[in-house]
């Protein structure tokens, strides 16, 4: 019986061979193109995903695990051809809200827009949130630790992850399920598979952490006159805002021009940064009237030259369509390549300028941008290769001037394929020797999403 075949014995119809259709879909992510899978494999729940694996596994099968696909750097896509993809299309339920443990517990393949809504129908809040919330799913927003905008108050996705159930490559169903924020009992066998792009084993459920609904918020957009300005500024409503500053995304000129092509402009004026901050809080008066003071005087001290606060939601959607530009960047920003670098928050900027002198000075033509949660040491670098640049060639300009400055080749994206060759430029050889290490340990065949991260 050929595999197909086999997978079919075990779950039916809901074992596909790829048309042309579906190979297609299945073939890439949001950014980068693979190969057609040979089947997709839609269980509905974890025993059936068991079988499954322990089936792929016998047989030296290579499998993809894939989410809502809006990963941006690889790992979701099939690397060569007659792979098996597994889609958590069809786990997708929400199966508790613990209002008592501030937790939810969801099935994988549950999209980040309905964990929100859910949690806010009870009357709690997810807080991570980012540009692909319609589409990205709880198993992989945990396989990327994705971060998003709220990272500075909330965290990343590792800080919201309270259990995991997963089913390892061979078949073993691992239950990390737990709903307690106080558990210390061995090594913390979920953080492994947090971060681990589908390498380690495939996430099925998850427990993730609530948090009290916020009363209010307030958004404002700003105009300021440089780096250092905006870090005054993030030093100012750190303290002033008494913990309830929960975004602080800066975007450098050329992005905000590019931006507002389509948009409305928030400020007439034209400014070297601007930034968009919210703050969620329980008090809607004192945190308005807070928050107009705080920026009152972050303009008297200089560090913002112009700023408006949205006065409806309408108007804070608004200002945050601008910071989400990035989805669009394949209709208005193509040929497109993504980076998501980190150095920390102080040396942003200097670390910016070199970057954008060294690519100036080795290709004229290209359009770079700027913008990122600076707060969290995350700079976005979107770079337009219209003119026939060699993606590798602005690859190693930017990777090296990371490796140079310390930095990190990915601050919330992951490695994938995309940069898998520049690893050794952010960890160590011990580092890597220790990872492979555990791949080796999980997945001694190597069926499980082979050629990403390592
Ligand atoms: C418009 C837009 C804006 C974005 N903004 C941000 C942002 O601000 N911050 C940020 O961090 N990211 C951002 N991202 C990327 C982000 O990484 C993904 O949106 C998300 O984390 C991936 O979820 P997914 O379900 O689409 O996973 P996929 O793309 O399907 O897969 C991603 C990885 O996870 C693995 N995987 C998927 N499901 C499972 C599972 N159940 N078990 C094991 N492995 C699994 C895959 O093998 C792959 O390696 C953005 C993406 C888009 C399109």
């Amino acid at each position: 019986m050929s595999i197909l075949e086999n997978l079919q014995a075990i779950i039916g119809d809901r074992a596909i061979a790829c048309d042309a259709i579906e190979g297609d879909r299945r073939g890439g992510d949001f950014m980068t193109r693979g190969h057609a899978p040979l089947a997709v494999v839609y269980p509905t729940s974890t025993e059936e995903l068991s079988k499954v694996m322990a089936l792929c596994n016998e047989a030296r099968q290579p499998v993809v695990p894939q989410g809502g696909l809006t990963g941006l750097s690889g790992g979701a896509t099939p690397g060569s051809a007659g792979m098996v993809v597994v889609s958590m299309d069809r786990m997708r339920a929400i199966e508790e809200i613990d209002v008592d443990a501030q937790t939810i517990t969801v099935q994988a393949g549950a999209v980040l827009q309905t964990v929100q809504e859910e949690a806010d129908a009870a009357g709690m809040f997810f807080p991570l949130d980012l540009g692909g919330r319609g589409s990205a799913q709880v198993g992989g927003l945990i396989s990327t630790n994705a971060g998003g905008n709220r990272v500075l108050r909330y965290g990343m996705m590792r800080d919201l992850v309270m259990g995991i159930e997963a089913v390892l490559p061979d078949g073993r169903i691992i239950s990390s399920l737990n709903k307690m924020l106080k558990n210390n009992t061995g090594y913390d066998l979920k953080q492994l598979f947090v971060g681990a792009e589908g390498t380690l084993g495939v996430i099925t459920r998850a427990n993730l952490k609530l948090y009290p609904k916020p009363a209010s918020t307030v958004t404002a957009f700003c105009g300021l006159p440089d780096y250092a300005a905006a870090l005054a500024f993030l030093r100012r409503a750190r303290s002033a805002l008494g913990g309830t500053l929960s975004a602080f995304e800066a975007m450098w000129a050329d992005f905000y021009e590019l931006a507002t092509q389509e948009a409305r402009r928030p400020l007439e004026g034209r400014y070297p940064i601007y930034v968009l901050l919210d703050a969620l809080g329980s008090d809607p008066d004192a945190d308005a009237a807070r928050f107009e003071l705080m920026i009152a005087s972050a303009i008297e001290a200089g560090e913002v030259e112009d700023a408006v606060i949205a006065q409806s939601t309408r108007e804070t959607l608004d200002f945050w369509k601008i910071r989400e530009l990035p989805a669009e960047f394949n209709r208005v920003f193509a040929p497109h390549i993504p980076f998501d670098v980190s150095t920390p928050t102080g040396s942003i900027g200097a670390f910016r300028d070199d970057v954008d002198a060294r690519l100036k000075a080795a290709f004229p033509t290209l359009g770079a941008i700027y913008f990122g949660h600076i707060a969290d040491a995350n700079l976005h670098i979107g770079i337009q290769a219209a003119h026939g640049e060699d993606p590798a060639a602005v690859k190693s300009v930017v990777y090296d001037t990371v490796r140079d400055w310390n930095g990190s080749v990915s601050a919330e994206h992951g490695i994938g394929t995309e940069k898998r060759k520049y690893l050794g430029f952010s960890r160590s050889p011990d580092e890597l020797g220790l990872m492979a290490a555990i791949k080796l340990a999980l997945d001694p065949n190597g069926i499980l999403n082979p050629g990403k991260v390592l």
